[in-house]
């Protein structure tokens, strides 16, 4: 097969990382067009070095010059050509000669570029949740309109979309599904005495039991409204109403997710908790190729544990539940609320406990309105920021 390019938005990630590694095992099918980082130039370097792909991409002029310096320490003009600036990213998310986009930037940051990629009609292999849920109507409008093909990366939309008949684009309710259940790990905060949790470290929230994450998503897997972001994500992806998806803590991580049926049959994806396997199935849908995984092995693991989820434990949940059924830009204002306070968390400006009550009291001060204009989208975005940064100056959380 002729091979295909490939821009990685977000490489210098753990999902940046892990789709290169899957990329190496298929040099014949892949190759890399552009590689986008935000920080870490080093790590940009190398892997420019080792995949000479077409552009890297980098937010600011001085990184560009850095990169530049590192790509030429050893006398040879690069291979890579750099560019920098917000423009960039969505240049090479929608450059002709790219077939496949990886979004895998974390956070609102990967809006503009996804939504490029979109509207330029490319296979977009979804990581970053956070661009669905603030604008899932504009993303699949874009979709629809340019006939882009929307693959889910996340490991519980990959489940659910592996086990969906094919033509679940007409319908849940044509294609016999009642119930869609996305698995939850609980995090690495489960069992722990919830008057504990006001003093839970950002080094402890972001150790994950199964996963090896970026310290965002960690900390939304903590909290669980990494879950809440996602029953957003699979409404939108699936064309399911929020009652149609329910959430169940499975810790153990094997079963991805599953789809139930009118006539009782229940289909899971099963797998090792290794995100190689959701982008590999990406990469090449339909047909599969190698990932690198170690074969799953039950007799080994046992026992499969699920329970129900506590909601008390984990408030976020309901706030997902809250902006999705609230509709329009609401679930902007949540995914934006949520982002300031993580990274409050993790730079120690408020408590892990305190991140639910803070995003509850910016969804109860903005007035969600009708989210069908990336400018409104990003107006309700900086609005919400601007209450959350507020409020976390004043100390007012719940
Ligand atoms: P990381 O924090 O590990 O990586 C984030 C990537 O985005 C890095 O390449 C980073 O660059 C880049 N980035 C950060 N901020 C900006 C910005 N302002 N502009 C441009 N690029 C930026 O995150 P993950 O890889 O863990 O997650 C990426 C996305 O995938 C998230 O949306 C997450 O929710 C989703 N996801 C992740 C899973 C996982 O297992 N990790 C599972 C399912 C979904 P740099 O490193 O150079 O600063």
């Amino acid at each position: 097969m002729a091979r295909q390019f490939l821009t990685l938005l977000g490489a210098t990630g753990t999902i940046g990382c892990n789709t290169l590694e899957v990329v190496a095992l298929h040099p014949d099918r892949y190759h890399l067009f552009a590689l986008t980082a935000h920080r870490n130039i080093e790590k940009l370097a190398q892997q420019c070095q080792r995949f000479a792909p077409r552009f890297a991409v980098v937010e600011h002029a001085a990184d560009a010059e850095r990169l530049h310096r590192l790509l030429t320490a050893g006398g040879a003009p690069p291979e890579t050509e750099i560019l920098h600036g917000p423009e960039a990213l969505s240049r090479v998310a929608s450059a002709p000669e790219v077939s496949i986009v990886m979004a895998a930037i974390v956070g609102a940051a990967g809006l503009a570029p996804t939504l490029a990629a979109a509207q330029a009609g490319k296979r977009i292999l979804l990581a970053n949740k956070e661009a669905l849920v603030m604008s899932g109507a504009l993303l699949m409008d874009a979709v629809r309109t340019s006939g882009a093909i929307l693959l889910p990366v996340d490991s519980e939309h990959n489940a659910v979309f592996q086990s969906l008949p094919h033509h679940h684009a007409q319908g849940l309710k044509a294609v016999g599904v009642s119930r869609i259940t996305l698995t939850a790990s609980g995090g690495p905060f489960l069992h722990r005495a919830l008057s504990d949790l006001m003093r839970v470290t950002p080094d402890e929230a972001c150790k994950h039991p199964n996963w090896v994450m970026g310290r965002k998503i960690s900390v939304d897997s903590a909290t669980m409204m990494n879950k809440g972001l996602e029953l957003i994500e699979a409404c939108w992806l699936f064309g399911a109403r929020p009652d149609q998806v329910d959430i169940v803590i499975h810790p153990e991580s094997i079963v991805h997710s599953m789809v139930a049926y009118v006539d009782g049959s229940v289909i899971a994806q099963l797998g090792c908790p290794d995100m190689r396997t959701p982008i590999a199935h990406a990469l090449a849908f339909p047909e599969r190729i190698s990932s690198g995984v170690a074969a799953l092995d039950l007799a080994t693991i046992g026992a499969l544990h699920f329970q129900a989820l506590d909601p008390q434990r984990f408030p976020a949940v309901s706030l997902a539940y809250r902006a999705i059924r609230t509709g329009g830009t609401a679930p902007a204002i949540l995914n934006a609320a949520n982002e300031v306070a993580v990274a409050a968390f993790l730079e120690r400006q408020m408590r892990f406990d305190q991140i639910p009550g803070l995003i509850a009291k910016v969804l109860d001060t903005l007035s969600p309105e009708s989210g069908d204009t990336l400018a409104t989208v990003l107006d309700a975005d900086a609005r919400s920021r601007a209450i959350a940064a507020a409020l976390i100056q004043q100390q007012a959380f719940s």
